[in-house]
């Protein structure tokens, strides 16, 4: 493993580097733990500031900042200036909302005198990020955590390099002060070592359930604290009644955007016997309507995969599930074109015994199931060994949002694409992890809530003194 820009439509090596050295990686976390110390003398509106300056930093230098993510991992240009947006927001509502959200906390108690819980920092956080949003995933944890006072040390994807360095020299060029956040090219050994660390007390990550298990494992046996938001095989529930208009223009959308590379993609479409023909078909026409080409040309509707790797690995995963059986309504064919193109595909006839019904396919490939009711649709959707988001469209909404209350994971939007905004939680239960980002819940991931009970004196009279008492 290096970490190296190549760039998935060319096939062209653009940028290449070291591994980041143990003492550089010493370095950082000092220079952290010596922010962490600062930021505890800094008040809340002055990192408000700097964040909102971020934000400025990132929508001025949108065009560049778009151009090198598209680069590293091949999404349409006009996707990657869309999570610059996203980043800008992000960083902005932090700066709005900290200081209200990390407000101490009054608590009613029969204890005499107030009680109180106040939110403090707990020391350097260490974020582990994936390619897919290459900078919206670390605004993810950056921004909650900078406004708390956590210093961060970022690991990176190993083929989003370039545009890991970008963001945190962005950060930088706003007035953050050095320190704050240090983005490292380190091996999977160092990060063990980081997370071993005294000074570090956190570890977010964000990837695949092997990426997962393997840096909870490192955290675990040194007890720190984590947040892990990992893989999903999001249902897309079609009911009878649903406007099919709606679910027609959204559901191609929804599998197609970022190339199929989300977590919360729709994976599987869960229809109901009365609509599905007409599902099937328009999926069908949408998936053959896009034009696979040059990711940097605004006239692109269909992006290279991010790497050869994670081509082979899906083409593979598709291979397997027709050999146990499923059917191929559409794609799986090749793009006379040199990137790492993967034609949208459809697969029909997917059974519990086929490899494709437990395993996540992190690209353009949707697999269709036809229910004959809601228990039925209810039943498949949680049928998975994830549990991240999934979308449910229903003719009444009142009844939808019943329905996504049945289903098994950590979101669920009714009538409506899944839409990742820093207001709203965002996270997963079962294999697709534990702990949300964004946010409140996300504000709070990695912060000493701190209980401060002030007496005005001693008092045994009181019932809770007993306990001391005794
Ligand atoms: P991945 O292989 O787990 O990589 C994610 C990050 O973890 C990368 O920085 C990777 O580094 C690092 N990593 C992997 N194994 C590690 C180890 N043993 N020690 C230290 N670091 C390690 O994930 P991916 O397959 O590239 O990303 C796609 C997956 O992420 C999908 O399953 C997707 O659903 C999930 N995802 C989840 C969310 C969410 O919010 N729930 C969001 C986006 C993506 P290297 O690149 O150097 O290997």
């Amino acid at each position: 493993m290096t970490y190296r820009t190549v760039n998935p439509y060319t096939n062209e090596v653009v940028a290449e580097y070291p591994f980041a050295t143990d003492d550089e990686m010493d370095a950082a976390i000092a220079a952290g733990h010596r922010r962490y110390v600062e930021m505890k003398t800094e008040s809340l509106a002055h990192r408000s500031e700097l964040l909102h300056a971020v934000a400025a930093k990132l929508r001025e230098h949108e065009d560049e900042l778009a151009r090198i993510c598209t680069v590293d991992m091949g999404k349409l240009i006009g996707e990657s200036k869309g999570e610059v947006e996203l980043c800008a927001l992000i960083a902005d509502w932090f700066a709005d909302h900290a200081e209200g959200l990390l407000a101490p906390d009054a608590i009613d108690t029969i204890a005499t005198g107030s009680a109180r819980v106040l939110h403090h920092p707990l020391g350097v956080v260490v974020m582990v990020e994936p390619w897919n949003f290459p900078y919206y995933q670390i605004m993810r944890v950056f921004a909650p955590n900078y406004m708390v006072g956590n210093a961060m040390v970022l690991k990176h994807a190993a083929n989003t390099p370039t545009s890991a360095k970008r963001f945190c020299e962005i950060v930088e060029e706003a007035g953050v002060p050095a320190g704050t956040l240090t983005n490292l090219f380190l091996s999977y050994d160092q990060v063990s070592k980081a997370i071993a660390d005294t000074r570090v007390q956190g570890v977010a990550l964000t990837g695949s359930e092997r990426g997962g298990r393997a840096v909870a494992e490192a955290a675990g046996k040194q007890l720190k604290k984590t947040t892990m938001e990992l893989g999903g095989m999001d249902p897309f529930i079609v009911l009878a009644d649903a406007d099919m208009a709606d679910v027609n223009d959204i559901a191609w959308r929804v599998r197609l955007y970022n190339c199929g590379q989300v977590c919360t993609s729709s994976k599987r479409f869960i229809v109901a016997d009365a609509v599905y023909d007409d599902f099937l078909e328009a999926l069908r026409e949408n998936f053959r309507r896009v034009a696979p080409g040059d990711p940097l040309d605004p006239a692109t509707t269909l992006a290279p995969m991010n790497t050869a790797k994670a081509r082979a690995k899906l083409q593979g995963q598709v291979d397997a599930a027709l050999a146990a059986g499923g059917t191929l309504i559409e794609g799986d064919a090749p793009i006379d074109l040199s990137g790492q193109f993967m034609r949208p595909t459809i697969l029909t006839d997917i059974t519990p015994d086929n490899p494709a019904y437990r395993t996540e396919m992190f690209g353009p490939v949707a697999s269709v199931y036809r229910v004959q009711d809601e228990d039925e649709a209810v039943a498949l959707a949680n049928d998975s060994p994830y549990g991240l988001g999934g979308i449910v469209f229903a003719g009444d909404p009142r009844h939808g949002a019943e329905v996504a209350a049945r289903i098994e994971t950590g979101m669920v939007f009714v009538n409506n694409f899944m839409a990742s905004l820093p207001e709203l939680p965002f996270g997963g239960v079962k294999m697709s992890g534990y702990g949300r980002e964004m946010s409140r819940i996300g504000q709070m991931a990695f912060v000493n809530e701190q209980l401060v009970v002030t007496a005005p004196h001693s008092d045994l009279s009181n019932p809770a003194g007993g306990l001391v008492a005794a």
